[in-house]
């Protein structure tokens, strides 16, 4: 067991101190709606006339402008970064570890702005910003511990030659985080870069640029050395194979869609003119999530659990719940369960500033891709609640329930990245089972039972990276459920863990003959 870590707590907003300081933190946002922001590059911030628009998903009122890099100024970032590296790779370990002890302390001190500005883009109500804003603590400080033990070297047999084997720095990364989790997933991508003595160049999404802004300016502040963290929004059309295929580029780090991530790993194969190394990618990518529940499961606990999972932000977490395999003798009454719960949300639904249970999806293109979706829904199986959609004031989508579902229909093999849950009938455990792996997926799945028997079958036989039982299938949390995904969910990199750093490190053994 781990000593000496303990997981950040998220905040109470019935508390009213911190519910008053999330309302001016919103006053805040307002006062600064309508900035522009410019690119930093080597510590210098650099305005560019294209520019990306941030829109709020409850209102689609504008907050603001970024600009967009192009291809030049992208090469200028990398080649900067790349130039950074030469002397951040030999800085100690402890400085380098300073240097992010002090961005923890200024993200607890900026914590309800640095929550607001997420909330206002993403849409997630504020336990679920203040949840992310943890976990990027945590990542943080799980680092700062997995950072020291490997600045110890491997460990090595004792001869009369003296050898060791030290773990040094690769280059320079590109992060390319998702706009799902604008702060935590972004800040774990660029702090375990940079905390292994690499420098980065973070492209993050265009839907979220203001928060991760507002993030790397808390970077300068902790004093990390300009060109150690480059910030350049863009669109992927016009600089993301660029950078990916950059010679200079060593490593890259992606979370978001199945093509993009199957893309990026086609272009970091190929070899650019001047390129020494092999790069290496780290993709996380997305999921058709499925939870069992047997005949022996609490239909109750299984019902509220399957909900949070399928429905909560949305259903817009790779680690979302998009299926529930029910064996057949408890399936009704497990629809009717679910149903409630999914009406409950139903009637709970509204802007991420009003803090309710459920938000909107994160922009046109999303919605129309869920509708879509609905569309079909009600072709291939019984939609029991929801099934409305409506994006006249913003992108909201009503949590739905589909029984009845056929194991190989669309919408219970394609990922839908919205709250939508199909819930499929199985006719015995081996065969929820079998349902449960039939996907190219393998991300995150649950089982509701009560039943040893089953517990071990699914340990054995369920194949995915997060396997839980009688819990949720959402809401990892950092150094207890590492997270990371098998099959087309990406490369397993468990994020938090001494072993997600090594993927941006060498091991260089050492030896003197004396
Ligand atoms: N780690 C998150 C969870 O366990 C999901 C991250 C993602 O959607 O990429 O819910």
């Amino acid at each position: 067991m781990l000593k000496g870590f303990y997981n950040s707590s998220e905040l109470d907003f019935t508390i009213p101190e911190n519910k008053e300081a999330m309302l001016k933190a919103f006053e805040q946002v307002d006062k600064e709606k309508g900035n522009d922001y410019p690119l930093i590059i080597g510590g210098e911030r650099i305005m560019t006339e294209e520019k990306i628009f941030s829109f709020s998903p409850s209102t689609k009122e504008q907050l603001g402008a970024v600009s967009s890099c192009s291809q030049e100024l992208a090469d200028r970032a990398i080649r900067t970064a790349h130039n950074a590296f030469l002397s951040w790779r030999t800085t100690p370990v402890e400085e380098r570890i300073c240097c992010v002890r002090r961005l923890v302390e200024l993200m607890k001190q900026n914590r309800f702005l640095l929550d607001a500005w997420s909330i206002e883009e993403s849409g997630k109500n504020w336990g679920e910003a203040d949840g992310e804003l943890c976990e990027a603590l945590d990542f943080f400080n799980s680092y700062i511990m997995h950072m020291r033990e490997l600045d110890k070297g491997l460990e090595l047999m004792d001869t009369d030659e003296a050898v060791k084997c030290i773990y040094i720095p690769i280059g320079v990364g590109v992060a390319v985080p998702p706009w799902n989790f604008p702060l935590s997933l972004l800040a774990g991508m660029v702090v375990s870069a940079v905390i292994t003595g690499n420098t980065i160049v973070c492209k993050p999404s265009s839907d979220t640029p203001i928060v991760a802004y507002k993030f790397i300016e808390l970077c300068e502040k902790a004093g990390f050395p300009a060109g150690v963290i480059n910030f350049i929004p863009g669109s992927g059309s016009v600089i993301g194979d660029y950078i990916v295929k950059h010679p200079l580029t060593r490593f890259v780090n992606f979370t978001g869609s199945k093509e993009v991530g199957l893309r990026i790993s086609r272009m970091a194969s190929e070899v650019s003119e001047g390129q020494k190394w092999i790069k290496r990618v780290v993709a996380e990518m997305g999921g058709k999530n499925a939870i069992i529940v047997d005949s022996s499961a609490d239909l109750k606990r299984a019902a509220a659990g399957i909900a949070n999972s399928a429905f909560s932000f949305q259903g817009q977490k790779c680690s979302a719940c998009s299926r529930a395999v029910v064996l057949s003798d408890v399936y009704d009454a497990f629809v009717e369960e679910i149903a409630a719960c999914a009406k409950d949300l139903q009637a709970h639904q509204g802007s991420g500033r009003e803090d309710l249970p459920m938000g909107p999806v994160i922009n046109k293109s999303a919605f129309d891709r869920i509708s879509h979706y609905i569309e079909i829904a009600r072709n291939e199986g019984t939609i029991v609640c929801g099934g409305g959609f409506d994006d006249s004031k913003g992108f909201y989508i009503e949590p739905t329930v589909v029984r009845d579902v056929a194991k190989n229909a669309v919408i219970a093999k394609e990922e839908i990245f919205g709250p939508v849950l199909a819930v499929i009938r199985a006719e015995s455990f081996d065969e929820a089972l079998e349902i449960a792996n039939n996907t190219e997926y393998g991300l995150t799945g649950s089982v509701y039972t009560e039943d040893r028997a089953h517990i071990q079958k699914a340990k054995e036989e369920f194949h995915v990276g997060n396997l839980y039982f009688n819990r949720k299938s959402t809401g990892a949390v950092v150094l207890q459920h590492p997270f990371g995904g098998f099959n087309m969910s990406g490369t397993d990199a468990k994020t938090g863990t001494r072993d997600y750093l090594t993927n941006f490190l060498n091991l260089k053994s050492i030896c003197e003959d004396l």
